[in-house]
């Protein structure tokens, strides 16, 4: 059972496709919800939810002990938190930010040591699974930052995912995130050539998938996107375009630093980011498959 004397009130900021379901488990769990989200349909989903909802990530902080961000970016982040009229102005020393968004490792590492200065102790806990495994409970959640906080954020947490993994000091979250969406992609792009391929030589598309995942060639995307939303022409995962070239390029801005594995993560964030700027904002990350049609023509 949770122990929900721990803490107080829980903010909750970025109330969009991942967040609104993650902020009601926390709700179904028992939790003292206060969610943040400009959006008015974002805040009465939460409502709905038995939750508090405000309009401003300041409002929600109010009395709060621990702020969660599920936002955009980091730059996101930073300015909820330290911008003007930011949270961290109505947060008490000893309050703890949980960002799970997926942001970049290096900025994570700077914003934490700016809240360290107010007393405000931070871990970055992003996420993979996407919406249906936030539904399901079964999200992966990589958290990066010291003991401490992680044992006192672990029964948030564990209302909302089911693999929780340390991965090392603050930011070691945000970078594995990082290079798990690399991978993905890479993965993924790769299947939807080898769909368009097999079609051109004759095949049906779901026979090639059929055999995929019963081969070596089997990974996350043949087994839970490729028929789902890719061949069905749904393309309705849940997971932006935008977000997922946005990843791309924190992986390949990390490679750069860091002098290791360049070409891969550089030409995936090319990839991506050319064909988030050619379908639009409100592209699914599916759609990379219409892309790779539309540039093979
Ligand atoms: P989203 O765009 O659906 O949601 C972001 C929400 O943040 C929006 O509702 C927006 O109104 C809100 N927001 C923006 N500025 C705000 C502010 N100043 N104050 C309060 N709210 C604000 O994005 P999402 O798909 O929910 O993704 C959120 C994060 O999780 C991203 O970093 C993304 O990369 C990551 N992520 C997404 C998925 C997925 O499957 N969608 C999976 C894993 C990780």
């Amino acid at each position: 059972m949770t122990d929900l004397s721990r803490e107080g009130p829980v903010a909750f900021i970025g109330l969009g496709m991942m967040g609104r379901p993650m902020a009601a488990r926390l709700a179904a769990a028992g939790f003292d919800v206060r969610g943040a989200d400009p959006v008015p349909e974002a805040r009465e989903a939460l409502v709905d939810a038995g939750g508090r909802a405000f309009a401003t990530a300041q409002e929600a902080a109010e009395g709060a002990s621990v702020v969660i961000t599920m936002l955009p970016d980091g730059k996101v982040v930073r300015d909820v938190l330290l911008g003007s009229g930011g949270a961290a102005d109505v947060l008490a020393p000893g309050a703890l930010v949980v960002d799970m968004s997926s942001s970049a490792p290096l900025d994570t590492r700077s914003l934490a040591a700016d809240l360290a200065a107010l007393g405000i102790s931070m871990i970055d806990a992003p996420v993979s699974g996407g919406v249906r495994r936030v539904l399901d409970g079964t999200l992966t959640i990589m958290v990066g930052g010291e003991a401490e906080p992680i044992a006192r954020a672990q029964p948030l947490l564990a209302a909302m995912g089911k693999a929780i993994i340390p991965t090392g000091p603050i930011g070691s979250g945000h970078a594995v995130k990082a290079l798990n969406n690399y991978v993905s992609a890479a993965g993924l792009a790769a299947a939807c050539e080898a769909v368009l391929i097999a079609e051109k030589f004759g095949v049906d598309p779901a026979v090639l998938v059929d055999v995929l995942n019963v081969s070596t060639g089997k990974n996350n995307s043949t087994e839970v996107k490729l028929k789902p939303f890719i061949l069905s022409g749904t393309f309705a995962s849940g997971f932006s375009m935008a977000l997922m070239a946005k990843d791309l390029r924190t992986a390949a801005d990390l490679a750069r630093e860091l002098g290791v594995g360049e070409s891969g993560t550089t030409s995936a964030a090319e990839l991506w980011a050319a064909a988030s700027a050619a379908l639009g904002k409100s592209a699914d990350h599916t759609e990379i498959h219409r892309y790779l049609i539309r540039n093979d023509n």
